[in-house]
């Protein structure tokens, strides 16, 4: 099988599809609104502010995915602000791991970091994970085709969204 096209999927994309899809829609839609949002600053900052001795910090790979710093074993790590949508944490950062494998670099596993709850997340690239991004790639592709955003109730993270404006004013 053909892998899907994921040439313009952002490890962003892959988030936003577990956490909303009208959010997601949104952003495919170049309705970015990020900088409207404190709780965005506030993780910007954290992320800033944590893990600062450690040498290789931030590559980005192709404007498309942003590793915050991979370690002297080799394992890619992403700092979180808090765990509360670990899934989407998991599939961002397996796509992370997918897309380095598409470009022949082998590195299979990946820790997210949440600096404020002192804890750690492992997610290591398998066959069903990497089965599991291609669906989500596949996805993205068909939700922002969508000629309208998906419809969404209410949730608690819309408090915190940085389209809550358009969704619910
Ligand atoms: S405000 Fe809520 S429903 Fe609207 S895009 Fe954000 S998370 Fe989704």
């Amino acid at each position: 099988m053909q892998n899907p096209d994921h040439t313009n999927i952002t490890g962003t994309a892959i988030n936003y599809l577990y956490i909303c899809t009208r959010k997601l829609w949104f952003y495919r839609n170049h309705l970015e609104m990020e900088h409207t949002s404190e709780y965005v600053d506030l993780g910007q900052l954290l992320h800033d502010e944590s893990y600062t001795r450690e040498k290789r910090r931030e590559w980005n790979i192709d404007d498309l995915i942003r590793i915050d710093f991979v370690d002297k074993q080799g394992i890619l790590h992403d700092i979180k602000s808090g765990p509360a949508m670990e899934t989407a944490h998991i599939m961002q950062l397996c796509y992370y791991l997918y897309l380095l494998k598409q470009k022949g670099i082998s590195n299979r596993k990946g820790v997210i970091n949440y600096p404020r709850q002192h804890r750690t997340t492992e997610v290591e690239l398998t066959p069903e994970t990497e089965r599991e991004v291609e669906t989500a790639i596949e996805k993205v592709s068909e939700i922002a085709a969508l000629p309208t955003p998906p419809h969404a109730d209410y949730m608690k993270i819309c408090k915190s969204c940085s389209y809550q404006e358009l969704c619910w004013s």
